[in-house]
């Protein structure tokens, strides 16, 4: 299997427009050590020709522009290798690229039942995307059960997904009303990517990490993880907002009962953290917080990382 890792930072990327905390203001000034990034995106082969792309960020266009083996082919005078997307919640920095996917391109998406209805029926924007009768197919997906990602024309591309839930809410936009209709364990999946003997897993955002996951992680060769914030408190203290991490659905690295320390006996996948938010110490490479990341035997994504498994 094929990984190409097109951005790598939480909602926002990194810098973020609007913020001037010390990650931000260091790499606009040229003295960050470290990465700027743009905002979490993966995009996953069988075999190079046929592509799916894991989420569908804000920051699109320029990522698929970034990789070649997404441009368009020469056949026709329409054409994508980009055979569909799968969306793991209906946060706007995982779904707000479909909307830039809209040129009448036949395409599936994968998405929970939960998060289509939100696409779908709450939002009019989303119409652009039914303009077309075969523009977007829109393929529910259920929890723990595999499905095969197709090409755009019925046909099996060798990769297998199972969805797991991860224990997260809807997006703030999603009103108490509207989450009441909704099913809660919809909102925010993970998924394992099979192609043969080689898994992946893709779990960009969750408040912990369940018991269950730990022995199949411990078969994946390769393991995405939640690295939205350091600490529970970071956002309260860099931007005097209310909630912790934990409340917006995000597991912190650091701490005593952070992602380190609840994965400190996974030993079989090669651990990489994703969606890392501008304000994380660990972005910073000449951190205390990047050295224990690297010391536990983990690594920082960075836009334009390549895996083979
Ligand atoms: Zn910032």
């Amino acid at each position: 299997m094929l990984i190409r890792v097109l951005g790598t930072a939480a909602g926002g990327g990194f810098p973020q427009w609007n913020c001037s905390c010390g990650n931000c203001r260091r790499v606009r000034e040229g003295t960050f050590a470290g990465r700027p990034r743009s905002q979490n995106q993966l995009a996953v082969s069988a075999n190079g020709l046929v592509w799916f792309l894991i989420n569908a960020s804000p920051d699109l266009r320029y990522q698929i522009e970034s990789f070649f083996p997404l441009y368009p082919r020469p056949t026709s005078p329409r054409d994508s290798p980009i055979q569909g997307v799968v969306l793991t919640s209906a946060e706007l920095d995982v779904c707000l690229g479909l909307l830039l996917l809209r040129e009448s391109q036949p395409l599936t998406v994968y998405a929970t039942e939960s998060v289509i209805r939100i696409l779908l029926e709450d939002n009019s924007f989303c119409g652009v995307l039914r303009r077309l009768p075969d523009q977007v197919r829109w393929r529910p997906i259920a929890l723990d059960e595999p499905f095969c990602l197709e090409t755009i024309r019925g046909m099996p591309s060798g990769m297998r997904c199972t969805p797991i839930a991860a224990a997260g809410n809807f997006p703030g936009y999603v009103t108490a009303e509207r989450a009441s209709q909704l099913v809660v364990s919809q909102a925010s999946i993970g998924l394992f990517i099979e192609h043969g003997e080689k898994k992946l897993a893709f779990i960009p955002g969750s408040p912990l990490v369940a018991d269950s996951w730990l022995s199949e992680l411990e078969n994946c060769d390769a393991l995405f993880f939640d690295g939205t914030f350091w600490s529970d408190d970071e956002l309260i203290r860099v931007q005097g907002t209310t909630k912790t991490a934990r409340q917006m659905g995000h597991l912190p690295v650091g701490g005593p009962d952070g992602s380190l320390k609840r994965f400190s006996g996974l030993k079989g996948p090669r651990k990489i953290f994703i969606h890392i938010n501008n304000t994380n110490p660990m972005l910073d490479e000449g951190s205390d917080e990047h050295r224990q990341v690297i010391a536990a035997g983990w690594e920082l994504a960075h836009d334009g990382m390549d895996l083979g498994i």
